[in-house]
């Protein structure tokens, strides 16, 4: 095959890229650096039990972008799944997100939705639940002591006046029916498209290369680290990384739900996800008397592990701003997605970040 465009990183926004190249006749090269496409959505399949294990963490599929709805709907079809999250502290599980459900059991009274925005104007009553559900947990997601944790962020979150649990407010929501991992195999799968793993690309001079080799002098579109493309000439993006221990349990049932989030900072992890409940279609993965939990622990990253969050300061955003303006010196280099953005993105936002990209 003769390539006219270069796709370097499979993750979602480099497989949607590539998918847009090929359907306007280009013929693609996807470069992925790790042995298998999908980036951090990739799951795997449990062999004993058919349970799909979200190795990067929980993904749930939620939008109210209806071209990004139409786009994923072309390749996969959703299981309907409605996310809900609830929080643990002090031995008792409340629903998240902040609203009636939370606020009514956790002061053991009975408000009425009309009544909710006065008693959380109550200092009192918002500090209460400040201390409860958001210090220890942003304190461990950030790693900051708890006592840092700046109390005024209560304010900005939002308080619903009613019993709606649903963790997302956006209407299209599931996972995959046939798991994630096939759509990006689905994505994938056009004449036009051929895909080679284990290939990382690196700028040397002012040359893109694969394993030394020079790559055909065609447009490239990057979304792997912004900073590692220019071999960190400038210093280090900071991340925050995400410990994931994966247990497999024989209890038909661990949690009841598919997250539990652990508020306090005593307690060292995050969440525990259990991935069984995101396929509630799949009757005899529910049955199976085994089940698949993960514990998430937050902790500082160094080079080397996996970058999941960025950190959004000022010293950032300047280290982000000259790596910007090395890479449009670039010919020919499109940089995008969370890691050449950096950038927090839900799926759905990389999908439209994606569609939204010129193809040269
Ligand atoms: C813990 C966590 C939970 C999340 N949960 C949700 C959720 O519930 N719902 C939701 O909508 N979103 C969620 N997200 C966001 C979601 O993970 C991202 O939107 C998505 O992964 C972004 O895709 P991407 O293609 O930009 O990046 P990635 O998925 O990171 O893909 C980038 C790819 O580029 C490859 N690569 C890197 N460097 C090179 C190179 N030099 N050459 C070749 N290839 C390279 C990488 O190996 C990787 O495969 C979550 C994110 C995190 C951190």
């Amino acid at each position: 095959m003769t390539v006219d465009s270069i796709v370097a990183g499979a993750g979602i926004w480099g497989c949607t890229v590539a998918r847009r190249l090929a359907e306007a006749g280009r013929k693609v090269l996807v470069l992925e650096k790790r042995p298998v496409v999908g980036g951090n959505v990739r799951c795997e399949i449990d062999e004993e039990t058919g349970i799909e294990i979200h190795k990067y963490g929980s993904h749930i599929f939620h939008t109210h972008i209806p071209e990004v709805w139409e786009f994923v709907n072309r390749f996969v079809k959703f299981n309907g799944y409605q996310h809900k999250v609830l929080a643990w502290y002090q031995g008792k599980t409340y629903f998240l997100p902040l609203g009636l459900a939370l606020i009514n059991k956790f002061f053991g009274i009975e408000l009425k939705p009309g009544e909710v925005a006065d008693f959380m104007a109550d200092e009192a009553h918002s500090k209460a639940i400040f201390d409860a559900f958001f210090r220890g947990y942003t304190s461990k997601q950030w790693g900051k002591p708890p006592e840092e944790i700046d109390p005024s962020i209560i304010k900005r979150v939002p308080v619903r006046s009613n019993y709606d649990v649903n963790y997302f407010n956006d209407y299209n929501q599931g996972i995959p029916l046939t798991g994630y991992n096939s759509l990006f195999e689905r994505l994938l799968d056009h004449p036009n498209i051929e895909v080679r793993c284990n290939a990382e690309i690196r700028l040397e001079g002012n040359d893109l290369k694969v394993g030394g080799d020079d790559l055909p002098n065609v447009p490239v579109y990057y979304s792997g680290p912004i900073d590692a493309l220019f071999d960190y000439r400038f210093g280090h993006l900071p991340w925050r990384t995400l410990r994931l221990e994966t247990e497999k349990l024989a209890v038909k049932d661990y949690q009841g739900t598919s997250v539990v989030n652990y508020t306090e900072a005593n307690v060292p992890y995050t969440r525990i996800h259990e991935f069984k409940h995101y396929h509630p279609e799949q009757k005899d993965v529910m049955e199976c008397e085994n089940t698949i939990i993960m514990r998430e622990y937050s902790a500082s990253w160094k080079l080397g592990d996996e970058p999941y969050y960025p950190i959004d300061n000022a010293e950032s955003r300047e280290l982000l701003a000259k790596y910007q303006s090395e890479a449009v010196k670039v010919e020919k280099l499109v940089v995008g997605g969370r890691l050449g953005g950096y950038k927090y993105y839900d799926m759905d936002r990389s999908i439209e970040a994606s569609l939204k990209v010129a193809l040269d």
